[in-house]
This record gives structure tokens, sequence and C-alpha cells, in this order.
């Protein structure tokens, strides 16, 4: 959608070779009108999903106005951190390798809230190689929940994730569609 890369020009900062920096209206601070109109585009994007699964953290705003879009279907976020209030006993648990940080944390959703009866459309801030969404798959296949699409506001797609989902018939939605960085500037 040219609004999301008008958006990525503008406010956007390369970082490296393969990092890009949108704290200011995606990652820190979130611009609203923005991230409403994302969940408008991807709520049409998609029929027949009951259910928004996402990630926590930045996943969340972006997963809420989706399902706001969508006579505001319920929105679950897999959960990253290990607190005395989740019960492993209860839950889906897969592992999941940070891009950003590098490391595997355990990744959980309880079992009420992801079911068979459940069709599931997975939305993250970005797309890279893949290792959420995939993640995030195989707790709806834990589940026998289907999954209907995975929608990323940014889709570095030259770092593998796209394929890799593609690969296994699930449709990929991105907001922007990043192709490479060249000098320090995101090529769609
Ligand atoms: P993947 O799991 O697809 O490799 O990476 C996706 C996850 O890593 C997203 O949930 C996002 O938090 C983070 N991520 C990946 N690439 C970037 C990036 O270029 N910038 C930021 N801010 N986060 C990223």
């Amino acid at each position: 959608m040219k609004f999301v890369e008008d958006k990525i020009i503008e406010s956007g900062h390369v970082i490296g070779d393969d990092i890009l920096k949108v704290d200011n209206f995606l990652n820190h601070q979130i611009d609203s009108k923005f991230a409403d109109e994302v969940g408008k585009f991807f709520a049409s994007s998609f029929d027949g999903f009951n259910k928004v699964l996402t990630i926590e953290t930045s996943g969340v705003a972006f997963a809420l106005t989706t399902a706001n879009h969508k006579n505001y279907v319920p929105v679950v976020f897999a959960k990253k951190s290990k607190s005395k209030i989740v019960d492993l006993s209860t839950c889906y648990s897969t592992n999941i390798k940070s891009f950003t940080r590098g490391l595997v944390s355990e990744v959980t959703v309880d079992k009420k809230y992801l079911t068979s009866n459940d069709r599931v459309l997975i939305v993250d801030d970005f797309l890279a190689e893949g290792n959420a969404a995939l993640g995030l798959i195989d707790l709806c296949k834990q589940a026998g929940a289907s999954v209907v699409g995975v929608c990323a506001v940014i889709n570095k797609s030259f770092q593998g994730g796209e394929d890799a989902i593609s690969r296994l018939g699930i449709k990929v939605v991105s907001g922007a569609r990043i192709v490479a960085f060249k000098d320090g500037k995101p090529v769609f």
C-alpha cells in the first residue's frame, strides 16, 4: 500500500544491512490513524476469520485494528515472557527465535483462547525470516485451528519469511513489501 511505503520513507531509518527502525509510528510511538488504516486493509484482504492472533508487543495494535474492522472479532496475543501467572500445563507453547535479539524464547497461548473451532488470521508488525509467524502457525496447528492468512505491516521479503509461509500454502499480505535495502534506503 502506498500509504505504508510513504510512512516508511518519511519516518523510517535503515540500521545496518537488515533492520528498519520505525519507532516513530510503529514500535514505540504508534500512529493510531495509520494503525486503523492498516487494520482496515488487512481485514478487507481476508474472509472467514473469527480470531486474530499476534505476538506481544508491537503486533497487538495492528491485530486490534484488524479485528475492529472485522466485526470486533477477538484478538489473542501469544506471550513471550514467563510469569507466575502462566500455567504451562494449560498452554500451547513453541520456541521462537527473535530476529532483533537473536535469542530463542518460549512463547505461549492459553488453550482456552485457541481451539479447533478457530479460523485464525495472523498479524504482526514485521515479517523477516518468518520465525515469529511460523511459531504462531505452530501454535494454531497444536490447537487444531486453521490459519486463513498472515499479515505483516512491513514485509522484508528478501529475508525469506514470505517464501517460507507461502510454501505452506498460506497467503501473505503486506502493508509494504521491501525487496532490498540499497544505499541505506528501502526498495519496494
Ligand atoms: P521474523 O520472526 O519474521 O524473523 O521477524 C519478525 C519479528 O522480528 C517481528 O515480530 C519484529 O518484532 C522483529 N523484526 C524483524 N525485523 C525487524 C526490523 O527490521 N525492525 C524492527 N523494528 N523489528 C523487526
